[in-house]
């Protein structure tokens, strides 16, 4: 019997004969040979049948093969200078494990509606496979950037009574005693008890926004990091935050040269990303340089898309921006003590106009200041616990929040989060 083998691993093959379990993507054929475009999950390799070569039925059978038909196929691995991932199989038997007919997506155009309507096919194509593959290194990478920082990871519930940053955006729920539930739109709050405990944490996990936003960069559900840190102020956050997108992509860049070739991405700016020190400017820097630049924007407003775009394309790199005005930003935020009026947290935006991928801040940890915002904020006794994080043993403390499909879409290059996640929930999307 010949040893099974795994396309991702197969250079460890060469000559010997092997079996690949997997599915026919597509084929080429003419009378006298046939090439096989062939997958098993962990990549492509083309598998080459001449007909000279093989006996008759095999010829024949491999002629035949439709799309996505499921096969194991044996053969003897070439190294192969002009094939991608610099081998071929030359095939000598093929079994047939379930016959395909009539495969929806074939090798012409398809438009987006219909792919999203086949999302649970499209993934099996080499560059939706390429993104989550590139996903799990991602998430991989980020992972390996916490634990090497001594960070804890601390799961935060996804079940909440209410938000302090307001339910208008929440998914609602019965709870099993008849309270309204809502699904976590952040588990931030929670991480900042984590952290008084840990000191250093980190939370993973899926996010529910209800809002009605038709934007290439918005899902309403979407997986989001939020690491949180005693003893941390804003300047540090900050740091952490640029060494962990650096060592991100430095990971996606080691791990995935097959994916980001799949997916055409041009890497050179993302090793200048890895290389260069990211700018920090204040907002009111940012609006100062949206103004010149013939912007009609007024200070105290958030930026849209536009706005977002512009800056990054003026610094090519990854950029912070800092001390946003306090009424436009969460109630949690450390007030800066040079100047009130604004908050010592920043965004980061992404370059190549991927904008926002980062929110974070430093957090007011004084009690008496919180509860003059609780008081402003009319907060009820559901948020009592949070307030008395200030009251036994506050210290300064900062985090942040990443989002991983916007990270994921700027690494990839792609134009739509929707390709980032498995099957994306969008505002009028519950299918698949
Ligand atoms: P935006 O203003 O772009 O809607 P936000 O200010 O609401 O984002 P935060 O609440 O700070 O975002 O969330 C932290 C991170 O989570 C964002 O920087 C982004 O990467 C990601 N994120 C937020 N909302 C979404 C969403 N609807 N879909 C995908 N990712 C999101």
């Amino acid at each position: 019997m010949s040893t099974k083998a795994k396309i991702a691993t197969i250079g460890q093959y060469v000559d010997q004969e092997v079996l690949l379990e997997g599915w026919l993507w597509n084929k080429r054929s003419s009378g006298k040979i046939a090439f096989l475009n062939i997958r098993d999950g962990s990549g492509f390799i083309q598998g080459v049948v001449a007909k000279e070569d093989v006996p008759e039925e095999l010829f024949a059978l491999a002629k035949g093969l439709s799309q996505e038909t499921s096969i194991r196929v044996t053969g003897k691995v070439r190294a192969e200078e002009r094939s991608p991932i610099g081998y071929e199989l030359t095939v000598t038997g093929i079994e047939v494990v379930s016959r395909t007919e009539d495969y929806p997506i074939t090798p012409k155009e398809h438009g987006v509606d219909f792919l999203l309507d086949h999302r649970h096919l499209w993934i099996r194509s080499p560059r939706q496979r390429a993104i989550l593959k590139i996903r799990a290194e991602v998430i991989k990478g980020m992972r390996d950037f916490f634990d090497k920082n001594g960070f804890t990871q601390v799961d935060p519930p996804i079940l909440t009574p209410s938000s302090a940053e307001g339910t208008t955006n929440m998914f609602q729920t019965e709870y099993v005693n008849g309270e309204n539930a809502y699904l976590s739109q952040s588990g931030q709050l929670y991480m900042e008890a984590a952290a008084m405990a840990l000191g250093k944490v980190y939370s993973f996990g899926p996010t529910f926004r209800a809002e009605k936003s038709k934007t290439r960069k918005h899902m309403n559900e979407f997986w989001m990091i939020e690491p949180e840190m005693a003893y941390v102020e804003h300047a540090e956050n900050m740091q952490i935050q640029e060494a962990l997108v650096k060592h991100t992509i430095k990971h996606v860049l080691d791990n995935c040269p097959q994916e980001l070739k799949a997916i055409q991405r041009d890497t050179a700016p993302l090793e200048r990303v890895v290389n260069e020190k990211f700018p920090i400017i204040t907002y009111a820097e940012a609006v100062k340089i949206l103004q010149e630049k013939g912007h009609d924007f007024p200070y105290g407003e958030d930026f849209g898309a536009p706005h977002e775009t512009e800056l990054t394309n003026h610094f090519d790199l990854p950029v912070f921006v800092e001390k946003w005005p306090a009424n436009i930003k969460a109630f949690y935020m450390q007030p800066d003590p040079e100047d009130n009026s604004v908050i010592l947290g920043a965004d980061l935006l992404a370059p190549e106009g991927y904008g926002e991928i980062v929110g974070g801040s430093q957090r007011i940890h004084d009690y008496e200041l919180m509860k003059e915002r609780y008081a402003e904020h009319g907060f009820d006794e559901s948020y009592n616990w949070y307030l008395e994080l200030r009251q036994y043993g506050s210290v300064p403390h900062s985090g942040f929040g990443i989002g991983l499909e916007r990270t994921i879409a700027w690494i990839c290059g792609i134009d739509h989060i929707r390709e980032t996640i498995m099957i994306p929930r969008t505002l009028y999307r519950l299918y698949p």
